[in-house]
């Protein structure tokens, strides 16, 4: 069987794990935290990086800085994962849901202000697949409504709007690297802060409410409960596993886009003819080939199609329920209805996406793709 996703190991994973337990630091904010922490800041280029114990995390250190409160209500689409819209419920605020575009997935930018209201404080954009959303036009609302963005880049770590990577543009950006993800630590994430307001209390919600970041630099003599916070730094030895994958992140994005390429090269034929539609890379962006979708007639087909890939030893998934389709939101919320994210999240297919799928693997995945148009 191809599996849908796969962990690789890049070289030096293992030996930076011993290296922290031989200079006796496995827990959080060591040197390859700081490691991390740094190549992000500078490859990425944002003011200030703080690695996460998860992308979820990251989200929930946002609504935290940005003080969301119970009534506020944030903007955002519904096909994403729970934890966009989780972090918003926990701070007893609104998820106001949006449509998507077709070409994208993402959020419709052009549906955006007829959902502000005067109780919005933020634009919450989650980049799918790795593909940014507008964020010109984002910004450009933020500005004209006093709102924050907070950009979901879960799933956007290399990928750029015009020149700048995702998790740079908005006031804050998160990160994930669980396993699921173009660069893996196991479970975790980042912060991405790029509004300096933001700088200081984010190490201090980061380390439980206390300014012992500040202490360990020395820049007090010691450190004591400041503010709100909780625990949100992850080990040693899931940053030591991140450096590894950093030092190789070229290697990864260039296969990423190899088999990419060659899953766009295989399939053009059957979109073509109108069988499936392929992801779109609008002009202005720089995709990380997060991900390979298809998008399928309807509910029906893609059934039929997952389990005829399954049939010829292939792991295909679909994606996400809509969040305002969910049992949750039904029963805490008014029904709503939004078209398009209905219609594409019941047509998605995602093929298998990871470093070390062969090429040959590749090529058997899109002639059972092909096989299964034929032959129906
Ligand atoms: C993966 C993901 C998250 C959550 O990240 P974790 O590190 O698994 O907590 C949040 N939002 C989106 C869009 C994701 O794809």
């Amino acid at each position: 069987m191809i599996p849908f996703n796969k962990q690789n190991l890049f070289g030096n994973e293992l030996e930076y794990i011993k290296e922290a337990y031989a200079a006796n630091k496995v827990s959080g904010d060591g040197k390859f935290t700081k490691w991390c922490n740094d190549f992000i800041e500078s490859k990425f280029e944002t003011k200030k990086a703080l690695l996460t114990t998860s992308g979820t995390h990251a989200l929930e250190m946002a609504m935290l800085l940005i003080d969301l409160k119970e009534g506020d209500e944030v903007i955002l689409p519904s096909y994403t994962f729970v934890s966009t819209a989780n972090a918003i419920i926990l701070r007893g605020a609104v998820p106001v849901f949006v449509d998507i575009r077709k070409d994208t997935l993402n959020i419709d930018e052009s549906l955006i202000e007829a959902a502000v209201t005067d109780r919005t404080k933020a634009i919450f954009p989650v980049h799918y697949a790795g593909v940014s959303c507008e964020m010109d036009e984002i910004s450009r609302i933020a500005k004209k409504h006093d709102l924050f963005v907070i950009e979901d880049a879960a799933q956007g770590v290399n990928a750029k709007y015009r020149n700048s990577y995702l998790g740079t543009l908005g006031d804050i950006g998160c990160y994930s690297f669980h396993e699921t993800k173009n660069y893996s630590m196991g479970e975790g994430g980042a912060i991405l802060i790029n509004n300096e307001r933001f700088i200081d209390r984010a190490e201090i919600i980061r380390e439980k409410g206390t300014n012992r970041s500040k202490f360990f630099r020395g820049e007090i003599d010691k450190y004591t409960w400041v503010d709100v916070g909780s625990s949100f730094l992850p080990s040693e030895i899931n940053a030591a596993v991140l450096k590894a994958q950093f030092e190789n992140l070229d290697v990864i994005q260039n296969r990423r886009n190899e088999i990419y390429r060659r899953y766009n090269e295989g399939l053009k034929d059957l979109e073509r003819s109108g069988s499936i539609a392929l992801p779109n890379v609008p002009e202005n962006c720089t995709s990380n080939a997060h991900m390979f979708y298809v998008i399928t007639k309807d509910l029906e087909e893609r059934t039929s199609l997952i389990k005829y890939l399954r049939n010829t030893g292939v792991y295909s998934v679909f994606h996400y329920v809509p969040l305002h389709m969910s049992e949750y939101y039904h029963k805490n919320f008014v029904k709503l209805n939004l078209p398009l994210t209905e219609t594409l999240s019941s047509q998605l297919i995602r093929l298998p996406m990871f470093y070390s799928l062969e090429n040959e693997a590749v090529d058997h995945i899109i002639e059972s793709v092909i096989n299964f148009y034929t032959n129906n």
